[in-house]
């Protein structure tokens, strides 16, 4: 159906959808940040989007560093994913069988990422984390999970303790419904700080580069030092690149700091746009999952064909040259936007690392961000005052100040310019 007329006769407002939508679905949404609940106001209602557009449903287009959450790396409704899916989707949509597809989308993971010689689908960042986790903690036969404050790692509930992104943006410590028990074997530790760990660590999960509590960047040393660390206790590295994986680079965060991860967890990028998750890792620690192993995992539309159909195209489309390409787009964006804010007298700064960008509103904007305490001293009510002002110049930015803006092959140079003059526009006001 017409994603905007379904609902009924004529055109509805943003206002009378999301307050009928809160009448059928928990807050209106399907993922809690969505609400705007941190910025206050209500969401925009999404009718399409094209390239580095959206355009909700009264038919208000904003310039859009969402990219829902960095899945969409190429634009909106880029032709080559759209084809490919159009061209995917009469042969059906799931079968619960194995698939000519699903296999090259491993092959193609395992090709750009060497450390995953076997890579294992599945439909989400989240279910991806949890598997890492169950598949480490199987392969050692510990049960000790070592995170950091401020990585966020989806709605894993071993994992949902001091989390950024939707967990810190609400303020939460963790979050109502997870047993003790669930997190009794969950150690929080600082992020950039080496940890010193003993025989009960199963894994170490990291964020490679953190991207939900701003962008945070390893310090040198930090990777490597978590390997040495974890080689020392016999304990596995699970490199969490839901986000980086294949954004940062072509061999996403480990090629770029040259670390090799026992375990990856992918999502996002891998699937174009469609639902997606993976867990990549050593053939002998992959093999520890069933059929072959102990470790259950299972799913009915796992290495679903359309999924792999987007994401065989999303990453066709990913050649090195493009990497180069958005790399300066990044680059020019964030220097476009930090003087555009300080000719406005806006305190802000423009964490970048590599095709990641973040913003640090306020006083803390002077000093580098290394951790999360330092990211929580980010101006929260600035952020969302900005955040309102350039929803109002036609850009639209994640509900959150601790998000990732993202920037693909939709953010031409004039899209970049004019986001640049809507930024100096917001930040005077
Ligand atoms: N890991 C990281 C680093 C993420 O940023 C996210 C989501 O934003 C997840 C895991 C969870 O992925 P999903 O939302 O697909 O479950």
């Amino acid at each position: 159906c017409n994603p905007v007329t379904c609902v009924g006769a004529g055109v509805p407002s943003n206002t009378t959808l999301f307050d009928r939508s809160k009448e059928a679905i928990p807050g209106g949404v399907n993922s809690s940040i969505r609400a705007f609940k941190a910025v206050g106001g209500e969401p925009y209602v999404v009718a399409r989007a094209s390239g580095a557009t959206i355009t909700d449903v009264e038919g208000t287009t904003y310039l859009d560093l969402v990219q829902s959450y960095g899945a969409v790396i190429l634009g909106h409704a880029h032709p080559a994913v759209t084809a490919a899916i159009t061209d995917a989707v009469g042969a059906g949509t799931s079968y619960g069988a194995p698939t000519p597809r699903e296999m090259k989308l491993a092959e193609e993971i395992s090709s750009r990422m060497p450390s995953c010689e076997r890579v294992r689908l599945m439909n989400s960042g989240t279910e991806a984390t949890s598997t890492a986790i169950r598949l480490a903690r199987g392969v050692t036969g510990r049960d000790r999970i070592v995170t950091f404050a401020g990585n966020f790692h989806g709605a894993t509930d071993a994992l949902l303790v001091a989390g950024g992104s939707g967990v810190a943006t609400l303020g939460l410590p963790g979050t109502a419904g997870v047993p003790n028990a669930s997190v009794a074997e969950t150690m929080v530790v600082p992020y950039n700080v080496v940890p010193q760990l003993d025989d009960k660590v199963a894994a170490v999960i990291v964020e490679p580069v953190a991207a939900n509590m701003g962008v945070v960047a390893p310090v040198a040393g930090f990777l490597e030092g978590l390997r040495a660390e974890c080689d020392r206790v016999g304990a596995l590295l699970i490199f969490d690149e839901v986000i980086t994986g294949f954004r940062l680079a072509p061999g996403g965060a480990q090629a770029k700091y040259d670390i090799r991860a026992d375990i990856t967890c992918f999502g996002k990028v891998i699937g174009g746009g469609l639902p997606i998750g993976a867990v990549g890792g050593r053939r002998d620690i992959m093999e520890h999952l069933s059929p072959l192993g102990p470790v259950f995992h299972a799913g009915t539309l796992s290495g679903n064909p359309l999924a792999t159909a987007a994401g065989l195209a999303a990453l066709d489309t990913l050649t090195p040259d493009v990497y180069i390409e958005l790399l300066a787009r990044v680059r020019h964006l964030s220097s476009k936007m930090r003087d555009a804010c300080a000719s406005a007298g806006f305190e802000a700064s423009f964490p970048v690392v590599g095709t990641l960008f973040g913003i640090v509103c306020g006083d803390a904007a002077s000093d580098a961000v290394t951790n999360f305490d330092e990211a929580k001293r980010t101006d929260e009510a600035a952020y969302s005052r900005f955040f309102q002002a350039m929803l109002a110049e036609g850009v639209a930015l994640a509900p959150g100040a601790y998000e990732a803006m993202f920037v693909g092959l939709g953010h031409t140079d004039e899209v970049i310019d004019r986001i640049a003059e809507a930024t100096f526009r917001a930040a005077t006001t």
